[in-house]
């Protein structure tokens, strides 16, 4: 192993589905659910976007054979997306089936804002059949107060985050307060139209918020969860699942794990320090 991929294992959990099933089973036994991401992103022929599809539906059956709490994310860049909308279509309406067989559950991630439309629009198109798929909208992005209010419509299961990308202005939000804003703002319109809400962050604020405003307004606890990326925030997410909260953790895996690594380092001086100091305790 070199030793960049080395420092990477504190936010990816190996490269292999082994480690990433004995990641899984550790964050259960203390009530912590988990949902697999097998790195990979701007995939640009269909064979290898198929090679994907086959990993993320051997990872299903291993998920169901293992008996492990974990559902499944993915990218539609990985699955095809700038190769073909309607090869990529297909080949996650497959994975989405292939969840379905298991109970099982695939969100779709949020990409880099010249695929959110398109990526909204393919959810609509799979969740109109199948129920067991789930959207992303970032908190960043002007546009995602609409979105959220077209998503609640439908009760779609939707993850809020503050988003990962590099947006100019013009589109998105710059200032921590008015993305925090637009966060809260996102978590009410979709809990009050009855969609199930996973509040994905961080940042302490906002999951107080996040407490206060559901136990205020008496929100059943399987309305909404909390997630949080592997290696951050671990005492946290053990504490909240204690206290009876849903709690789920998005763990990465898989060779492809330079350009997520480099997104996390990139999003806070903190994360460089942990990497750095081998600090691996929260
Ligand atoms: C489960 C999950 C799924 C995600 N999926 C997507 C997706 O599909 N698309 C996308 O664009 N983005 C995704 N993201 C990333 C997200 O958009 C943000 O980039 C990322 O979560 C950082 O924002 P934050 O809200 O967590 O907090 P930040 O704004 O980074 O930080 C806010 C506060 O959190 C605390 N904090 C942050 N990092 C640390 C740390 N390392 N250690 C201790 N405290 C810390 C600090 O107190 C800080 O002030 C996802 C995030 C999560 C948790």
């Amino acid at each position: 192993m070199g030793a960049l991929a080395y420092l990477a294992r504190r936010f990816v959990a190996g490269e292999n589905m082994a480690d990433a099933l004995i990641a899984v089973h550790a964050l259960n036994s203390k009530g912590v659910a988990a949902s697999l991401d097998l790195l990979g992103e701007d995939v640009s022929s269909k064979e290898d976007a198929l090679i994907a599809q086959k990993a993320y539906l051997e990872l299903l059956h291993q998920i169901n054979a293992k008996n492990a709490k974990s559902n499944v994310s993915l990218k539609l860049t990985q699955m095809g997306l700038d190769v073909d909308e309607e090869f990529c279509y297909a080949t996650v309406k497959a994975i989405v089936e292939e969840a379905g067989s298991y109970k099982n559950f695939v969100r779709l991630d949020m990409e880099g804002s010249a695929y959110t439309a398109r990526t909204i629009s393919m959810f609509m198109r799979l969740f109109k059949d199948h129920k067991n798929v789930g959207a992303v909208l970032q908190a960043y992005l002007h546009r995602s107060e609409n979105d959220a209010k077209a998503l609640a419509a439908i009760k779609a299961p939707v993850r809020v985050c503050k988003g990962a990308y590099k947006e100019s202005s013009s589109i998105a939000f710059m200032s921590m307060n008015d993305i925090r804003n637009s966060y809260k703002s996102m978590v009410q319109i979709l809990i009050e139209g009855g969609s199930k809400v996973a509040i994905a962050t961080h940042d302490e604020k906002l999951i107080t918020w996040a407490l206060d405003w559901t136990q205020d307004n008496h929100i059943p606890k399987d309305q909404f969860e909390f997630q949080f990326l592997y290696g951050l925030k671990r005492s946290r997410a053990k504490d909240l699942a204690s206290q009876g909260y849903q709690v789920r953790t998005y763990i990465p895996f898989g060779t492809h794990w330079m350009p997520y690594f480099f997104r996390r380092l990139r999003e806070r001086k903190e994360n460089v320090f942990f990497v750095l100091k081998g600090l691996f305790e929260d």
